[in-house]
């Protein structure tokens, strides 16, 4: 039997989200690789358990991840009645619906029938009665946005989500969205967009527009999948993301350029006493602006890993240009 850490809430930092009640861990878990049913179950119970021993009280899904899609969903939901359930109070579970998920008109995008049909399956594969965050994965630019947020809106008074949140939505949309939504009277607490230091499109405009709204924001891929950590500095090893069929990151992905950099930001990263991945998360939420760093893991290490970044002092306005200028070379 699972008995948590009883140190689990003395060292992690807990964040509010924009404008709202809820407080979410400044490192959350996401099962998008990993948690698949080719996946051992094994693994991915240590991997939750160290996380959740750790004070990471967020675990992000999807209705689509695995491979096969939806397994993640089932692999969270075996370990929740295996172990987790008695814990399921002091977890903020989340779930997204927006891509690709079954065959025919209503298997993917924003309409009502697809967003409603998807959370009812993804609370089955999971054992949940509600999920605390909903979210549109993507935008739809073939529903109307006032269809897809009324759907968010129906869910919550449902009962079947607490929160809904928006994903990969430029700031245009963001705006728009967040309008329909504070005016059905169901904010939107979270946006979750891709950030790291190779990649910081929310600079130009999102975040801007998350704070004047008061959305907080959960950033996915801090680590760009595992370029921004020192797993690839000595090459491709054969259980790395890029060795392995994802089509998201693949070996052409891993330049002289980037590593070029990745070297340069570990030397610095060193002097720091970190590790390149705890310098690559202590980039994306310095000065307070994000919520939560969204990390993978493939190992319990590497939980620990992220975790460990919250020890370091913040980064200094001169290491910020030391890091601009390796970016910019
Ligand atoms: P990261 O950028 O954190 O990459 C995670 C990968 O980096 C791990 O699988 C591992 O790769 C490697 N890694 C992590 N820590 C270390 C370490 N300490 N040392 C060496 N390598 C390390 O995030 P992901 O791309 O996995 O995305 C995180 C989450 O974000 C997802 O699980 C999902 O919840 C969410 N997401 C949301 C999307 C959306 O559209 N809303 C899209 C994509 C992700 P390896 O497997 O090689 O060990």
């Amino acid at each position: 039997m699972y008995l948590a850490n009883e140190q689990r809430y003395e060292s992690m930092k807990y964040n509010r989200s924009g404008n709202s009640g809820l407080k979410l861990p400044a490192i959350s878990l996401g099962l998008w690789h990993n948690f698949g049913g080719g996946d051992t179950l094994e693994n991915c119970r240590a991997m939750v358990r160290r996380a959740f021993d750790l004070g990471i009280t967020h675990f992000d899904l999807a209705n689509n991840y695995g491979p096969p899609p939806g397994s993640a969903e089932e692999t969270f939901g075996t370990l929740l009645k295996q172990e987790l359930y008695p814990y399921r109070d002091e977890m903020i579970i989340s779930t997204k619906a927006g891509y690709y998920m079954w065959a025919g008109p209503y298997g993917e995008w924003g309409s009502k029938k697809y967003l409603v049909s998807s959370l009812d399956q993804s609370l089955k594969r999971m054992g949940l009665d509600y999920v605390d965050i909903f979210y549109h994965h993507r935008p739809d630019p073939n529903t109307p946005l006032e269809e897809t947020m009324a759907a968010l809106d129906l869910i919550v008074r449902q009962g079947k989500a607490l929160y809904v949140g928006l994903s990969n939505y430029n700031p245009e949309q963001t705006k728009e969205a967040a309008r329909i939504l504070r005016e059905l009277g169901t904010p939107c607490l979270i946006h979750q967009p891709s950030y790291s230091m190779l990649n910081r499109w929310i600079e130009d405009g999102l975040q801007d527009v998350l704070d004047e709204e008061g959305i907080g924001s959960i950033v996915f891929s801090p680590l760009h999948q595992g370029i921004l950590t020192d797993r690839y500095l000595n090459g491709i090893t054969p259980d790395s993301r890029a060795a392995k069929p994802s089509v998201f990151l693949t070996e052409k992905q891993i330049t002289e350029d980037v590593l070029s950099k990745v070297r340069q930001l570990n030397e610095l990263a060193s002097e720091r006493g970190q590790k390149m991945s705890q310098l690559a998360l202590a980039w994306v939420l310095r000065g307070g602006r994000v919520t939560s760093a969204l990390i993978g893991a493939s190992k319990v290490s590497q939980i620990e890993d992220a975790v460990g970044a919250l020890e370091a002092p913040e980064l200094s306005a001169e290491e910020l240009a030391r890091i601009e200028a390796i970016l910019k070379g």
